[in-house]
């Protein structure tokens, strides 16, 4: 059994108050076992997954009237017509109740086509979790609805996969353990206009730093900007550099010419350590004056 402490995305993932959910990775034990969790953590009466108390032993025995977990090799029609059935009676022992399909890629179109209205059109008293090793093999439709949380300690290699498989359609990602990566919501950034006042700000700030002594200066010359997506716009723009994609034009090609891709390479994880220590609420401007610091010291070292 893998131990999943990660508390705080539980309740940043109940804040957001989603209906429906698809944790994804390579590995299916890993979903399994995070998307379970997260159920166990929505039916217990402390929640937080305590496992002490009724709910949750009811949730550990199976025999929680209220969860509904469906997971073969094939997923048909009839299947979801019986979830269908159950979305319109009401909760037993609390307020809502959750159909959990693991694999959902086994759901074939038909079905996942039956399945969308109940997602597009959610009752209050029922919340969806999927889970699947294969995004790919859900309809566009249905992945466009789902609150979506990667499992897993994202790598490189991970971070790109889904800079470039998500980023680009706007749609909301979670990294589980929130910890550990950016890139946590949406990075809708052509349609929304918090995200292209950052970004505009961030390549003003990194064209104005020659050395590190003028940090400080640029730094109290930013324009607008949001402090809470910062960090993942900062990373998206460097992700961008290593991804090779033409996302920022000029200003891009503008910047790949100071940061090397092995600089970058340095400058990405750093940036994971500052949205570490935004969460653990260190002062903004503290963690900026460090990373740029850090940023300018890979980038002439990585020459
Ligand atoms: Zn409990």
């Amino acid at each position: 059994m893998i131990a999943i402490t990660s508390t705080s995305l539980y309740k940043q993932l109940k804040l957001n108050k989603h209906h429906a959910y698809l944790f994804f990775s390579s590995d299916k034990f890993l979903n399994e076992a995070v998307a379970l969790n997260f159920v166990k953590s929505l039916v217990c009466a402390n929640g937080t997954a305590c496992n002490n108390c009724p709910m949750c032993k009811q949730f550990e025995s199976s025999t929680h009237p209220d969860v509904n977990i469906l997971k073969q090799n094939s997923i048909k029609v009839d299947d979801v017509s019986k979830i269908i059935n159950k979305l319109n009676t009401k909760p037993i022992a609390g307020e809502i109740q959750v159909f959990v399909i693991l694999d959902a890629d086994t759901i074939n179109e038909t079905a996942q086509n039956k399945l969308l209205k109940s997602i597009e059109e959610p009752n209050n008293s029922s919340i969806f979790i999927l889970t699947t090793t294969k995004t790919d093999k859900l309809l566009p439709t249905i992945l466009s609805r789902l609150n979506k949380v990667f499992v897993g300690q994202p790598n490189k290699q991970d971070k790109l996969h889904i800079a470039n498989e998500y980023a680009k359609t706007g749609v909301d990602i979670n990294f589980y353990p929130d910890t550990d990566c950016l890139l946590t919501e949406a990075i809708n950034m052509s349609t929304n206009s918090a995200y292209s006042t950052t970004i505009d700000t961030i390549f003003n700030l990194l064209f104005a730093l020659s050395t590190t002594a003028d940090i400080p200066r640029a730094v109290d010359g930013m324009e607008e900007f949001d402090k809470n997506i910062f960090l993942t716009c900062l990373q998206d723009i460097f992700l961008s550099i290593l991804n090779n994609n033409n996302k920022y034009g000029d200003r891009l090609n503008q910047l790949k010419m100071m940061y090397t891709n092995k600089a970058v390479s340095h400058i990405v994880p750093l940036i994971d350590e500052a949205y570490k220590k935004q969460i653990a609420n260190v002062n903004f401007y503290f963690i900026l004056d460090n990373l740029l610091f850090n940023i300018l010291k890979e980038r002439f070292l990585c020459k």
